[in-house]
């Protein structure tokens, strides 16, 4: 039925309005009317009370003067708009403001139907068309009671004045209702403005535009909404960038050894490549699929690790041992280009609390790295140093360095600095990512110092073993 938000609230507003005026109008209207009618009674009564003293000494004789009288029961009538009468005990009228109904008798009337109330609503025994409020004031003297003056005013002149009053309550309520109905449609506009753009944003970002920037910069929940967006469409967008740039890195890295394998073997089948020389290309294919599965293996780690799957699995091990076991694998390669390693341990035995196998791969990416990008005959030095709760490990070689402006870089994965490429064809730039990803997820850091030309550190942290 109300499909918009605005229609929505200016529904429920005008239930709120019409329901707020039903209870004004029920309770204040009845309140008015009482009110009203004691003020006048009370009014009334006094007035009554003040002719019934006057009156009291035209009573004194047998017969009552009241000629005097009925000029003041005249004015007093004329003051209210009610008419005032002078009756005796029996119900004779003796005399009245209108001086129509002197003499009247009203043979119904009984004083003792008032009871002790201050004033009654009726027609007065028939004798007015419509109700009248009356009040009555005993005129007495010498211990006796002659008469009482009546002072009748019709009720439609309180009912006048009544909703004389009302209408102001009704006129204050309209305007109040009226200035409320602007405040509401002023905020819901001030919300319901930045909602449709949000709206529109949200289709915007569903159609594929992840560049769009929503407009609201209030300091409200809703400009603070707006921000989170912006932010979270922009994250996305980079993501998809990185993707992007991630799959041509994967697909370019994949088809460069699937290409030179492809051509071999077909080389080998044309007959193009000779039988004497099948050994050498064979190797040469090996190597390639060697290159494709390190490849596969590095993106499947850092997927595992991007994903939370691969969780560390912690146990107390000797950093020193798996320092030298590590190095000692690389012992064919150095030894054919006349690399030694050079290790410094501040302690005989250093226990670290770390993920062993996790560790072990990524002390092999950096000696890898170190002896891929070191000179023939030159040292890599290798410590494990203690300070405080923790044991710094570096790796440290003097070969070509990485440039300045590199150095943030090597981090992201599928980087190679422009200098490497020449050096390292084998080389996939996911090592370092893989290692800074390992020792994140080891809650500690690495750092890299690197001059070019001079040679390149690598130092990571990693906390010493935990008392079992
Ligand atoms: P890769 O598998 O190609 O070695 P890495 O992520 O391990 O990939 O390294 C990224 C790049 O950082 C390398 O291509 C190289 O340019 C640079 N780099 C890493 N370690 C060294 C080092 N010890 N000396 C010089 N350059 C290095």
């Amino acid at each position: 039925m109300f499909h918009s938000l605005r229609q929505k609230l200016i529904a429920a507003y005008l239930l709120f309005a019409f329901l707020g005026f039903a209870v004004i109008a029920l309770f204040s209207s009845a309140m008015m009317r009482k009110h009203t009618i004691s003020l006048y009674a009370g009014q009334l009564y006094s007035e009554a009370t003040s002719l019934a003293g006057r009156c009291s000494d035209a009573y004194q004789g047998t017969s009552p003067d009241l000629s005097e009288i009925t000029p003041r029961l005249e004015t007093a009538a004329s003051c209210h708009g009610a008419e005032v009468w002078i009756i005796d005990r029996n119900g004779l009228i003796s005399a009245d403001s209108g001086h129509t109904r002197a003499g009247t008798a009203i043979s119904a009337f009984n004083p003792a139907d008032r009871g002790n109330r201050l004033y009654t609503i009726s027609r007065f025994y028939g004798t007015f068309p419509g109700d009248v409020l009356t009040v009555a004031a005993p005129i007495t003297g010498n211990m006796n009671t002659y008469g009482y003056v009546l002072i009748h005013l019709p009720m439609s002149v309180i009912e006048d004045q009544s909703y004389g009053y009302l209408n102001t309550v009704y006129i204050t309520g309209l305007v109040l209702f009226g200035l409320s109905f602007l405040i509401m449609l002023v905020v819901s506009r001030a919300v319901i403005r930045p909602l449709r753009e949000i709206n529109y944003a949200a289709k915007q970002y569903a159609e594929g535009n992840l560049t769009y920037n929503i407009p609201i910069h209030s300091h409200d929940e809703i400009g603070y909404l707006a921000g989170t967006l912006n932010y979270m469409s922009g994250e996305i967008n980079d993501m998809e960038e990185y993707q992007k740039n991630f799959i041509a890195n994967i697909s370019h890295d994949f088809r460069s050894p699937l290409t030179s394998i492809k051509g071999y073997l077909e080389a080998i089948l044309d007959g193009t490549i000779p039988p004497e020389l099948y050994q050498k290309y064979l190797g040469i294919i090996i190597s390639e699929t060697k290159r494709l599965t390190k490849l596969t293996e590095s993106m499947l780690t850092l997927n595992s690790m991007d994903s939370g799957r691969n969780t560390l699995n912690r146990t107390n091990f000797d950093i020193n041992r798996t320092i030298k076991e590590t190095a000692a694998s690389f012992e064919g390669t150095c030894g054919a280009r006349g690399i030694t390693f050079d290790l410094t341990f501040s302690g005989e035995i250093q226990m670290v609390w770390a993920d062993y196998g996790k560790i072990q791969q990524v002390l092999y990416n950096l000696i890898d790295n170190a002896i891929k990008f070191s000179h023939d005959q030159s040292v890599i030095y290798i410590t494990a140093q203690e300070k405080g709760e923790k044991i710094f490990i570096s790796v440290k070689d003097t070969g070509i360095g990485i440039p300045r402006k590199s150095i943030p870089k090597i981090w992201e994965r599928f980087y190679k600095t422009d200098l490497s490429r020449g050096k390292d064809k084998k080389g996939t730039g996911l090592g370092l990512a893989i290692v800074k990803e390992i020792i994140q997820a080891h809650g500690e850091n690495i750092d890299c110092i690197s001059t070019e030309g001079v040679g390149s550190e690598f130092i990571f942290s990693l906390p010493k073993a935990k008392e079992l």
